[in-house]
């Protein structure tokens, strides 16, 4: 019966882990696709519990147990923004939990193993151990614990390579001599240092990129441990988890105009801080009141959300602005660039979090042909990703990536606490342009100052 039941779950569960990624890609169906996924996960793991090779069950409780207690309070208390390195030590986690089983499979039956399954079981370990160091480092360097800027000497690609080499050398030599249990340490060991040596030389703007990269070898680690368990689901979720890792890298890759090579192979991403000129050029600030009443009188208004808006968690608020802008016969539209904020989809989240209905955030191309005919563009801690210096500026780190045409709109306003660059270090020329209020305030606070101005409920004097 036992044996059924397994099979039965496992089919269940890869279709549903199929239908939760294709679920998750759109904001409408997303929480649907999460909620699959957890029946799918909770599924599986029902159907491995009763498989007849457990040993012991006090173990796994113990593992249940001490993995609730360091999962719970990270989803619970680490915030938004931080979901990059809390996706890091995720990762770090399970490929360490593939490495270590492929360690023990490999000294369970030392010598037995037939070459596919050697051949399986080393490249679980080769891509679980450097995920795991990598991930760490990863997880260092956006936390501010390891230096966050790109650490590079001459030659490193070649170092990283040959290590890498040898390290493939090692398992190839393993694979085809599997009695020789004393190169399997060197190829652990090696590993381990190559996942570290390949982040060190990435600075922290691209770690969101590398960290989806790394999934992807997580998941590419656990299909391989599929095969050397001789099991089918974590062939499926392990490939579907590998590929769309690398689709999302991809993604990230095209819409921060990175080559994705270069991710690969390391090496790059020295963000260069560019000196501010803010002190140099004089700008155009605007008042709560001055920037309702032009506000008062659009008929289209864009509103570019960005990294600001998260850290202010000003999204209800940019909501009842909404609203009362709508109320009055505006179209008001919402423009989601891919890498706003900190992660992918981080913008989608927050607005759909505050109701605000899907139809009304379009993406950068549906976007930007509307923005020479906007009333106002209204930027709530946006920075990078309005930044018209990446269209001709060829000096600049930004030049190339994809931007809001938020400059091309007849006024801008821009919300933001101070000149202070975002994410790339870089000043925003959008905010010398004639036509550019900015509006000097946290995104929260300004927005229900707006909100007190529209509404009549601020006492005029
Ligand atoms: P930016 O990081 O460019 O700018 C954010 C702006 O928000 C800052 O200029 C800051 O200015 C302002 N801000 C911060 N706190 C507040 C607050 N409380 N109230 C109002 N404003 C605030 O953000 P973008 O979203 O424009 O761009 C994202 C950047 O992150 C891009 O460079 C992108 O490449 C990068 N990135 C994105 C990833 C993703 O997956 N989304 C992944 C990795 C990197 P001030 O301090 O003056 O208030």
């Amino acid at each position: 019966m036992a044996p059924y039941f397994i099979q039965f779950s496992y089919i269940v569960a890869a279709a549903l882990f199929i239908l939760s990624l294709k679920w998750l890609s759109h904001p409408t169906t997303a929480r649907r696709g999460v909620r699959v996924g957890e029946l799918g996960m909770a599924l599986a793991i029902l159907g491995t519990l009763v498989h007849q090779d457990i040993v012991s069950y006090r173990w796994i409780l113990v593992g249940c147990v001490l993995g609730s207690a360091i999962g719970l309070p990270m989803a619970v208390f680490m915030p938004m923004t931080h979901v990059p390195q809390r996706t890091a030590l995720s990762h770090a986690f399970g490929a360490l939990a593939a490495a270590l089983v492929g360690t023990s499979e490999y000294y369970l039956h030392t010598g037995a193993l037939g070459t596919f399954t050697m051949a399986a079981l080393s490249l679980e370990v080769i891509l679980g151990y450097l995920t795991f160091t990598g991930s760490l480092m990863a997880f260092g360097k956006l936390q501010d614990l390891v230096p966050s800027r790109p650490i590079v000497y001459r030659g490193q690609n070649v170092v990283n390579l040959s290590l890498f080499a040898v390290a493939v050398g090692t398992a190839v030599y393993l694979v085809m001599h599997p009695g020789q249990s004393g190169l399997f340490p060197v190829v652990a060991g090696l590993s381990l240092l190559f996942g570290v040596l390949l982040i060190i030389p990435i600075g922290g703007a691209d770690m969101p990129t590398v960290i989806s990269l790394l999934n992807s070898y997580a998941g590419l680690s656990a299909a391989a441990m599929g095969f050397v368990l001789d099991n089918n689901l974590l062939i499926v979720a392990g490939a579907l988890d590998g590929s769309s890792g690398m689709i999302l890298s991809v993604i990230m890759c095209r819409a921060m105009n990175r080559s994705f090579t270069n991710v690969l192979f390391g090496g790059f991403g020295q963000v260069q801080k560019a000196v501010g000129t803010a002190e140099q050029r004089s700008v155009r600030s605007a008042t709560p009141e001055e920037a309702a009443a032009i506000l008062e009188a659009a008929t289209s208004v864009i509103v570019i959300p960005g990294y600001g808006m998260a850290v202010a968690q000003a999204q209800h608020k940019v909501r009842e602005l909404y609203d009362a802008l709508t109320r009055r016969g505006a179209d008001v539209k919402f423009a989601i660039h891919p890498v706003a904020g900190r992660m992918p989809g981080h913008m989608n989240v927050l607005l759909a979090e505050a109701d605000i209905p899907y139809d009304r955030l379009l993406e950068i191309e549906e976007i930007n042909p509307d923005f020479p005919r906007a009333d106002v563009a209204l930027v709530i801690g946006a920075n990078d990703v309005t930044n018209p210096a990446a269209r001709h500026d060829r000096a600049s780190p930004i030049y190339g990536m994809p931007i809001l045409d938020v400059d091309k709109a007849r006024t801008v306003m821009v919300i933001k606490r101070s000149m202070s660059p975002g994410f790339a270090g870089i000043d925003n020329e959008l905010y010398y342009m004639d036509r550019t209020m900015m509006l000097f305030g946290d995104a929260k606070v300004f927005v229900g100052e707006l909100m007190k101005e529209l509404t009549g409920s601020h006492v005029r004097v």
